[in-house]
């Protein structure tokens, strides 16, 4: 068997590094061909040790110690995804700054195995331009579309109603919306169900994340925004549901970890053996109940919603602006509240820029991040 060559993109995050978990167990079919750090130069030599890639890439922090052969600076990330040894590109960069090599990985033909959400946020429609010139192909490691992907399973368009995503609701989910004006940034940190990045750790108590996970999933699955609908399900075992014309509806679920959403991407459509989950028991995990989303208490995910709607650059100015406000509250310089109301200031200045081109949309980001930099005076 020829084994599948894999960029991980982000390899030191805490999704980079559950797909080298995954990865570990998984040699005979897969080999890691390309590693890519920002700055923690330390364990991205350990990875590089022990997986021994092709090309290792330090992106961020010129001042990090670097090996003989390593690839330094930002242009790392297109080189690692579009080397001749690269079958599949797992994007696991956070935010933006993904944008540039999910599409040259597109455009030179790669599966791109997407758990940087932000890049079809900020331009779906690229994406898809890059997928179909050049033949690549997205598939989605964000547990809720992995959850629609496998419940679709190949059914046409036409016989897709309606999408449920499922949401935790975050550390936040019963607090008052006064005691959530005071929530801190440790409050912030302690999500109930998975353990992530800081910043969408975050992203997930606002609810910004949900937004983004509405307009990826416009875009990955070509429904219009009032057939994707969100509902809270602190449990996170129900991944997402997918209701079909006959009024039938498919549900995946799991325990909670997303070593299965990434074997997934590398796999889809088969399915290989592995032991990376628990063994599934209804009763352990039970009950699992819904409630309605508190879209009056977080604002973010509606207007991230609207921001969708709306179209051309608004959903990357709601990207920009979450992503800047959100770097200001783990620096401990606005409160939680100031997120919301960030982006809601950003899109009232910036929504309306034009979208359409690579060009025209990092325009808008910027935009949007001196906007937030302005109003909170940094
Ligand atoms: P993380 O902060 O743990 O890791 C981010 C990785 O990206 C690190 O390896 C870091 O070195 C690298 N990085 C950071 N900034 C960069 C930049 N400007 N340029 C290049 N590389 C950079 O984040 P994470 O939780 O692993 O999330 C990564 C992506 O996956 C995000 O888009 C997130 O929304 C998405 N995602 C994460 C989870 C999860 O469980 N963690 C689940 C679903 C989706
Ligand atoms: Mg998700």
């Amino acid at each position: 068997m020829t084994r599948r060559g894999v960029a991980i993109l982000g390899s030191t995050g805490s999704i980079g590094t559950t797909a080298l978990r995954v990865l570990s167990r998984q040699r005979e079919r897969f080999r890691v061909s390309a590693l890519t750090a920002f700055s923690n130069g330390a364990l991205l030599r350990e990875q590089a040790a022990i997986f021994a890639p092709s090309f290792v890439g330090m992106v961020g922090d010129p001042a990090v110690a670097v090996d003989e052969g390593w690839c330094t600076g930002p242009q790392c990330l297109v080189e690692a995804a579009t080397r001749a040894d690269v079958d599949v590109v797992l994007n696991a960069v956070v935010g933006a700054a993904g944008l540039d090599a999910t599409l040259a990985a597109l455009s030179a033909g790669k599966r791109v195995a997407l758990a940087n959400k932000e890049t079809l946020v900020v331009a779906g429609e690229l994406a898809a331009a890059a997928a179909r010139s050049g033949g690549g192909e997205i598939v989605p490691v964000d547990s809720e579309h992995s959850a629609i992907l496998q419940c679709i399973a190949g059914r046409p368009h036409s016989e897709v109603r309606r999408l449920v995503l499922t949401a935790s609701g975050g550390p936040f989910r019963s607090w008052s919306r006064e005691r959530l004006e005071q929530a801190t940034l440790a409050d912030a940190l302690q999500h109930p169900t998975w353990q992530m990045g800081r910043k969408i750790t975050v992203d997930s108590a606002t609810l910004a994340n949900k937004a983004l996970e509405v307009i990826e999933a416009h875009f990955l699955f070509g429904l219009p925004y009032d057939r994707i609908e969100v509902v809270v399900h602190p449990q996170s075992v129900v991944h997402s549901f997918v209701e079909f014309v006959d009024g039938s509806v498919l549900a995946q679920m799991g325990v909670p970890s997303m070593e299965l959403p990434v074997l997934y991407a590398l796999t889809h459509p088969d399915r290989i053996p592995d032991t990376g989950v628990p063994p599934f028991d209804p009763v352990e995990l039970s009950p699992l109940t819904f409630e309605r989303v508190r879209s009056d208490d977080f604002p973010a995910l509606s207007l991230g919603v609207a921001a969708g709607v709306a179209g051309g650059a608004a959903p990357a100015v709601f990207n920009a602006a979450n992503e800047r406000a959100v770097a200001l509250f783990l620096d401990g310089r606005i409160a939680f509240g100031d997120i919301p109301r960030a982006i809601a200031g950003a899109l009232a200045a910036h929504g309306g820029m034009p979208g359409g081109s690579r060009e025209s949309l990092l325009a808008a980001d910027a935009a949007a991040r001196r906007y937030v930099a302005e109003r909170h005076r940094c």
